[in-house]
């Protein structure tokens, strides 16, 4: 099967300014796009990645919204984007809370193998991890990409140092990230 390389996005703190804690961005009022974002999802685009979003929304697990409500957001998101000249090939959501003990929420790394499962079924493609990211602001995006096994960008922390042949690296932003990514600055 052919590999192509694909770019993991977290949501919160990435794409958009993140809630404050324990609130949940669920309205499009209170989607704030972050400064960059647009150009840098065109460079990866450029680049020749697939650009995938995966997320955690325990909100929907605690009913502050519904499954409908998220998705209606993230449609909303997906027109803003093609309106700027951004394509995202997917979002993946986990709805799931703590409890619920499922196999998707990060860091888990099941919503990335939902991910290269779609497209293995939908264009008989697999995922480059040797050429493919995780980007995310927190522990939890990084560990979910080391354990799908793709190299990974934590925005604005601190990265311990693994020995797992992929490339760790941290970034003030996505921007800053697609830049280091596609001119290769590790
Ligand atoms: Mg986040
Ligand atoms: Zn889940």
């Amino acid at each position: 099967m052919k590999a192509v390389p694909v770019i993991f996005l977290d949501r919160d703190g990435v794409i958009n300014r993140p809630a404050r804690p324990h609130e949940y961005i669920t309205r499009r009022e209170d989607f704030v796009i972050l400064p960059g974002v647009y150009g840098a999802l065109r460079m990866l685009r450029e680049s020749g990645f697939r650009i995938f979003i995966v997320t955690n929304q325990r909100c929907i697990a605690r009913g502050i919204a519904s499954r409908e409500e998220i998705d209606a957001l993230h449609g909303w998101m997906t027109e803003d984007f093609a309106a700027n000249g951004c394509f995202v090939d997917g979002v993946f959501v986990c709805p799931h809370g703590d409890d619920d003990n499922c196999s998707c929420r990060k860091p888990k790394p099941g919503l990335l193998c939902q991910v290269q499962r779609d497209i293995e079924t939908a264009e008989g493609l697999t995922v480059d991890k040797t050429h493919s990211w995780m980007i995310g602001d927190s522990l939890s995006d990084e560990k979910a990409g080391i354990s799908y096994g793709v190299n990974t960008v934590l925005i604005g922390g601190e990265i311990s140092p693994h020995n797992d042949g992929r490339i760790h690296i941290t970034a003030r932003d996505m921007l800053d990230s697609a830049r280091k990514i596609t001119e290769g600055r590790y």
